[in-house]
């Protein structure tokens, strides 16, 4: 029984949710979850930049004696200032007079950092993308809402067509980006050639029809495990895309162009995977995905990335 309560208890556990960035002069909302019977809840605004006062407005206001907010679940969080930096928020539960919890939230406050890319549709009569290029650029909306949180939006056109290789796809037709060479996984010299083929500065997202990967077997008894991959994303590159791709499977191959990770690679049913990780766009299945989150250290990370990139691009326009 204590174990089924501890199990309970960690499911439920008490959170903050919110995105880890916010655009200078937007809004955005931050929530607690899982709060206990009794409880209440107190948010203290601890630092901002440029000082609390002229950096945010909140709703509701947070008090001007001890910059904190009692009582609410939601809250709301309005940028003023224009100095980018760390706001920092912990929020503290009691119960009876007593601390029964805390957690601390960062969100970085900025600007939004607009990076340029192409859709490229890759020809060939066996493996080439059967739609147009400028079909994608309709799923940019939904891509920029997911990656707001992290303060970077895309400016994607259609780009010209790429003439694909046969040796770039198998009988099938189908783009193998990675390969198993004696167990170890490696870019295939197909994604190799392709990615080649991007701008510098640049984000190229080449459609192709098939995105596929087969895992070899690893020895006697151990199954060789086809996977139908949604796309390949390359940091600072760029990615090859299934043609089948949905909006929120771009975004998460753009994580990959942006120097983020795999989350749950070992995790091969829902249950294996820490719930936070499922709340992350790049939980590496999409089924096992509650929502297209990023943690603080995410968004650090794809904006120094995205700058490198814009670094690059306007050193290639002097
Ligand atoms: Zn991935």
């Amino acid at each position: 029984m204590l174990a089924l309560l501890l199990c309970l208890q960690a499911a439920d556990e008490f959170r903050v949710d919110g995105p880890p960035f916010l655009p200078f002069g937007e809004s955005a909302e931050f929530a607690a979850f899982a709060i206990p019977e009794g409880a209440t809840l107190t948010w203290r605004l601890a630092d901002a930049p440029g000082g609390i006062a002229s950096a945010v407005r909140t709703s509701p206001a947070f008090s001007e004696q001890d910059f904190c907010i009692r009582g609410a679940r939601t809250i709301r969080v309005t940028s003023l200032g224009t100095t980018e930096g760390d706001l920092r928020v912990s929020v503290a539960l009691e119960r009876r007079g007593a601390r029964i919890g805390a957690r601390n939230l960062t969100v970085r406050i900025g600007p939004v950092l607009r990076l340029e890319g192409r859709f490229r549709t890759v020809e060939h009569p066996r493996g080439g993308a059967r739609g147009a290029a400028e079909a994608w650029t309709e799923l940019v909306p939904e891509v920029n809402r997911i990656w707001k949180a992290c303060g970077i939006e895309f400016a994607f056109s259609a780009g010209e067509a790429v003439k694909g290789r046969d040796s770039w796809f198998d009988g099938r037709g189908r783009f193998h980006p990675v390969i198993f060479r004696r167990g170890v996984r490696e870019r295939s010299p197909a994604v190799n050639e392709l990615l080649a083929l991007h701008g510098p500065g640049r984000i190229d997202v080449f459609l192709v029809r098939e995105c596929f990967m087969v895992r070899e077997s690893r020895g006697l008894g151990d199954p060789v495990v086809e996977y139908n991959l949604a796309g390949w994303g390359i940091q600072e590159e760029g990615a090859a895309v299934d043609e089948d791709a949905l909006a929120v499977d771009l975004a998460h191959e753009l994580g990959h162009v942006l120097g983020l990770d795999d989350l749950g690679l070992n995790a091969w049913t829902p249950q294996d995977m820490i719930p936070a990780e499922r709340r992350r766009l790049m939980c590496h299945i999409r089924k096992f995905r509650e929502a297209p989150g990023f943690a603080v250290d995410e968004m650090k990370e794809t904006r120094e990335v995205a700058r490198r990139i814009l670094k690059v691009r306007s050193s290639n326009r002097k």
